[in-house]
């Protein structure tokens, strides 16, 4: 996109902090200032268990805020806040994670899922999580079967039997030795991530490092 098509775009459609919904001012990228203090970051060196995986990092805690804005993000401005969530997992892998990384892979949608939303939002940050951290993004793994949605779901039995054999590896998607980083929007009780992690490493990974914007207490 040329640069005066972008200005013009910034001028009719200004950029808004994703979490709060306000305008940016002068300044201030990605995020206003007030979010970047009041959000509820997660303190280094809390990663959470999750099976399958070596470890499950995220930025933030999925409450207020953040809650808010990842909703907007699945149901309305998919690609334009893509970017800075993006940005914000980048960050906090590159931070909190010292081993080597072979590739990015993410947490898939069912066809019909995708089909009714038009975009694949872990999809869309695992892609910008490779930009800003110059790893190669790959898929690896397919829903094999619709599930109901996790978060109406009260119990972790219920939500670990809802996505049982649901995802399955790619074919050739060669993962024997590899250090994989494995994207999703929000880890809750973490049945869909380590349903994930298990197939990669059934296929051969040697590490899953899970990552995702926000965390549920
Ligand atoms: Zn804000």
């Amino acid at each position: 996109m040329s640069r005066l098509l972008h200005r013009l775009l910034a001028l009719i459609y200004p950029p808004k902090c994703p979490f709060c919904g306000r305008v940016l001012d002068q300044g201030e990228e990605g995020l206003c200032f007030a979010c970047q203090r009041a959000l509820p970051w997660v303190e280094e060196g809390s990663a959470r268990a999750v099976d399958f995986c070596d470890v499950c990092l995220s930025p933030l805690w999925y409450r207020d805020g953040v809650r808010k804005g990842i909703h907007r993000y699945k149901f309305q401005h998919g690609r334009a806040h893509s970017r800075l969530f993006g940005d914000l997992m980048a960050q906090c892998l590159q931070d909190r994670w010292k081993e080597p990384v072979d590739f990015i892979t993410w947490v898939p949608l069912s066809k019909q899922r995708l089909r009714a939303r038009g975009y694949d939002q872990a999809r869309l940050l695992a892609q910008r999580v490779g930009e800003m951290t110059g790893l190669p993004v790959r898929p690896t793994l397919v829903k094999t079967r619709s599930t109901r949605v996790q978060s109406r779901l009260g119990q972790e039995d219920a939500r670990k039997a809802n996505v049982l054999g649901a995802y399955a590896c790619l074919p050739g998607a060669e993962l024997v030795g590899r250090q994989v980083v494995l994207v999703d929007d929000v880890v809750t009780s973490g049945a869909t991530l380590s349903e994930c992690a298990a197939c990669l490493r059934e296929a051969g990974a040697q590490s899953v490092v899970a990552l995702t914007l926000a965390r549920a207490k």
